[in-house]
């Protein structure tokens, strides 16, 4: 245990102040696995941390956390409490401060996240989660149903410990989500989008289980579980070959990631069956685009993120040709950044990576497609900053202003981008001076 935290707990315990450690932190530590954060619990009230502590930061005081600052490491203490009745599925109406620890485990989502530990009690569990812990079950702490009554978020943290840990829904927990799904609707998206992102980064395939925890924001997942594709080309329905591009993302990345939870979303409703009953998915890309600008907006994801999902949706599918024009058309006619290509090249990778052996194929061509990419970029301008010339340049030696120069810079870009060889300042000044008509008579 860090030495602050140890430290924090001390002056409690010496001030007559029950607290230990709880949480996500002794469950860790029980398996071995270095905890990422410590969280502290006392019975001392947020006032008595205050007066113990001289810097204090009063983090969540209606709940009772404060954030106790010692040598600038920051360490959480929340006072023992438990919850009042949930009218809105999402916030506690109030909570209660309690004096004993057992009373504030009782609160808690899981049994294996409502163990404590001091070192003058040592372990204490009062349902189970060290077992649990030993057989690998995610259990409600009581009963599930009313559990998840009271926060419906509870049954995606479920899936999420159960993804991260390797472990199984203990039966009756796994039961209780069924019967109450639909109540996830009312949980905030803000909520829900760490958590599920949290699932696709250590288990995506869980998702084939939890469909329903999507649908008021991506119902499409369930229509891909329930889409076959009968084609040399893949080995598994929509849903499953989604979720397996996932698993090649390495090193993951949430924005990838769901993009590839999208990238096919468009499939069932584009699915067409041949006289061979082949499947064929013609315009899926356009489609799944439509669904992506809907989900990434419904989903509050950030604007950087909004912007280049639905991007990266629609252009899963086009290999980038092995041509100048092809770069320039996407680079500098499009737009899209050099990071954005990149992004683009390993949604391919993953996507083809999720195909039979026939499938992957188009593996070749992909490596080719990057490999000419990286080889141009690096040996071509392809911004203005890699240009010999600027636009006070451009001012100097023809007079053009404003809108022409920027236009006269897009146009030695281009120039330059086909004939690397002249990006020097008396090549570019000349091509300048000779397209000055041009370039006037653009403005006219
Ligand atoms: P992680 O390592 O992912 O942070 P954690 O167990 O610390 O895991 P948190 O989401 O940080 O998980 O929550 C801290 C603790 O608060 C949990 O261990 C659990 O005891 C309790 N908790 C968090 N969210 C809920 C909830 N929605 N309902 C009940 N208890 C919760
Ligand atoms: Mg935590």
């Amino acid at each position: 245990m860090p030495e602050q935290v140890k430290t924090v707990m001390d002056r409690l315990t010496a001030a007559g102040h029950d607290c230990a450690l709880v949480g996500g932190c002794v469950r860790d530590w029980l398996l071995g696995i270095e905890p990422h954060d410590y969280d502290l619990a006392t019975a001392a009230r947020p006032e008595q941390v205050m007066a113990l502590f001289g810097h204090t930061i009063p983090t969540g005081l209606r709940h009772g956390t404060m954030t106790v600052l010692l040598d600038k490491t920051q360490v959480e203490v929340t006072t023992y409490r438990r919850e009042g009745t949930y009218s809105d599925n999402r916030h506690p109406d109030q909570v209660e401060f309690v004096e004993d620890v057992e009373q504030d485990l009782a609160r808690r989502d899981f049994t294996i996240n409502a163990m404590a530990w001091n070192p003058i009690r040592g372990l204490v569990d009062p349902f189970g989660g060290r077992q649990d812990l030993e057989k690998g079950l995610v259990r409600a702490v009581g009963d599930p149903v009313q559990r998840f009554e009271e926060d419906a978020l509870r049954m995606v943290r479920a899936w999420r410990f159960a993804a991260r840990l390797g472990f199984t829904l203990d039966p009756a927990t796994r039961r209780a989500i069924d019967r109450c799904q639909s109540r996830i609707a009312d949980v905030a998206v803000e909520r829900l989008v760490p958590e599920w992102l949290e699932i696709l980064r250590y288990d995506p395939g869980r998702v084939m289980d939890m469909t329903g925890l999507f649908a008021p924001w991506i119902p499409e997942l369930e229509f891909a579980r329930q889409t076959p594709q009968h084609s040399p080309y893949h080995y598994a329905g929509v849903l499953q070959h989604i979720l397996d591009s996932i698993r090649y993302l390495d090193p993951f990345d949430d924005i990838l990631a769901l993009a590839l939870l999208l990238h096919d979303l468009g499939k069932p409703e584009t699915r067409t069956t041949s006289a061979g009953g082949r499947d064929h998915f013609k315009g899926h890309p356009i489609a799944g685009q439509t669904i992506a600008l809907r989900v990434v907006e419904e989903l509050k994801l950030p604007s950087a993120w909004k912007k280049v999902i639905p991007q990266l949706v629609l252009h899963h599918d086009d290999i980038l040709p092995r041509s100048l024009e092809a770069i320039f058309r996407l680079r500098i006619t499009e737009g899209w950044s050099d990071e954005w290509v990149r992004m683009l090249f390993r949604v391919q990778y993953c996507d083809i990576m999720a195909h039979s052996a026939k499938g992957r194929q188009r593996l070749e061509r992909l490596k080719a497609s990057q490999a000419f990419y990286e080889e141009q970029t690096a040996s071509r301008p392809l911004s203005l900053k890699e240009l010999a010339i600027d636009g006070r340049d451009i001012m100097t030696y023809t007079g053009l202003r404003n809108r022409q120069i920027s236009q006269a810079l897009q146009a030695v870009l281009e120039y330059a981008w086909y004939h690397p060889e002249k990006n020097n300042r008396l090549d570019l000044l000349t091509f300048v001076l000779r397209s000055l008509p041009r370039l006037e008579g653009g403005m006219a």
